[in-house]
């Protein structure tokens, strides 16, 4: 992973300032926040370790080592983000979690601190990024993937699940789906979420956050929303058999239900869902389409060389990809060779031919693949064989994001 460059250009950014290395912990926690947010960085972490303070950032869904700083600055820095995010200074011992005013960035950026051994960690969220993939043009889908679903969202009723490992980005595809409903129909759908937790406001939608504890859950809460008129429904997220149970219950009647659920991939989320006791007929009558997807790192078009042509790459299985070390000298990916990301995602549409009967019969994970692969949809695998070979990512991205499951990835 090349940090270097970034590791540069936070002390190139440091050094700027006018304490040059008597630096205050206010100006410090300034130049952070700038700098991170214009290297599209997602989250900040800041950890105490035994003789330093370290402070990564997290791009595009990988955390770099940005800089170390003298053990003595990081309570000092700490207290800092506390004051400006409203938190307690005094309380050390003690998780918090607060928002950075908005005087101090005009962004949203929320401040979690968190008690360890060698003193308080800190992680720093920052919603810059997001911001810019609300839409589903913006995802970074295939065209084939986005039009598959923006098919789906004329529906009217039915489920459209969408699943993925954790950090897969399910919930920003969920929200695009329901942005993207909201705009077409120019408010003549009544869209309502059910969510645990709401992670951001969506204009147009009656969104819910659960309270447990007062006996509202997603499956009671799915009930009580029927006798609210919804046109479209989002669930966030299936995790227990009677939140599926009421998600599939809804769609029957007259609603297009949009759920995340987590599962490795549509086959999986599928067998998942018949593990769970979910009736085979309820999802057969119900499910419209399950996707299932994974957030993989663009390769940067500036500075990774053209030269890595994708002929070379496909023909000669057994070399390693050439352009493996992306050089970065002052690019504005910041060396990493990456700029921002895309969205492999499959789909699969439950009227593929036999895949009605294969749920009927409750075929395990294996079957049911079978049953995919003989209709020609094309599984995340081949998907990401694709995106290797059109060059917009890179083989160790694909090691990274499917880890041992990529042996078959030339
Ligand atoms: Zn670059």
């Amino acid at each position: 992973m090349n940090t270097r460059e970034l590791e540069k250009s936070f002390a190139a950014a440091l050094a700027g300032c006018a304490g040059g290395a008597e630096v205050s912990a206010s100006e410090l926690v300034a130049v952070i926040l700038r700098e991170a947010a214009l290297h599209r960085v997602s989250d900040v972490h800041l950890t105490p370790e035994e003789t330093f303070f370290r402070m990564q950032w997290r791009i595009d869904g990988v955390l770099h080592l940005v800089a170390g700083f003298a053990s003595e600055l990081g309570p000092r820095l700490v207290a800092r983000l506390k004051v400006i995010s409203g938190l307690l200074t005094y309380r050390t011992d003690l998780p918090q979690e607060g928002r950075v005013a908005s005087e101090f960035s005009a962004a949203e950026v929320r401040v979690s601190t968190f008690p360890t051994l060698f003193g308080e960690k800190v992680a720093i969220r920052l919603f810059g990024e997001n911001s810019e993939r609300q839409l589903l043009s913006q995802l970074g889908l295939s065209e084939a993937a986005e039009q598959s679903l923006r098919q789906q969202l004329q529906s009217t009723s039915g489920v459209l699940l969408v699943t993925g490992p954790s950090s897969s980005g399910k919930t920003t595809t969920a929200y695009a789906l329901v942005r993207e409903i909201l705009r077409q129909s120019g408010g003549a759908r009544c869209v309502m979420t059910i969510e645990d937790p709401v992670e951001s406001a969506i204009p147009g939608a009656a969104q819910s956050q659960v309270r447990p504890a007062a006996g509202f859950d997603l499956a009671t809460g799915l009930k009580s929303m029927m006798r609210q008129d919804p046109d479209v429904i989002l669930v966030g997220e299936i995790r227990d058999p009677a939140t599926a149970e009421a998600t599939f219950q809804a769609a029957l009647t007259g609603h297009l239900v949009i759920a995340t659920f987590h599962a490795g991939s549509a086959v999986e989320a599928l067998a998942r869902l018949l593990e769970m006791g979910l009736e085979p007929f309820l999802i057969c009558s119900a499910l419209q389409m399950v996707t299932s997807q994974r957030l993989l790192r663009r390769r940067c078009g500036a500075c990774w060389p053209a030269s890595t042509n994708s002929a070379e790459i496909t023909s000669s299985s057994d070399k390693r990809s050439n352009g493996s070390t992306p050089v970065g000298q002052g690019c504005t990916c910041g060396g990493t060779g990456y700029a921002g990301r895309i969205v492999l995602c499959e789909s699969l549409a439950a009227s593929l031919p036999g895949m009605t009967e294969a749920i009927l019969r409750r075929a395990d994970v294996r079957a049911l693949a079978e049953v995919a692969s003989a209709s020609g949809a094309l599984g995340l695998h081949e998907l990401a064989r694709l995106a290797l070979r059109d060059g917009v990512t890179s083989r160790e991205e694909l090691l990274r994001v499917f880890g041992g499951l990529s042996a078959d990835i030339p």
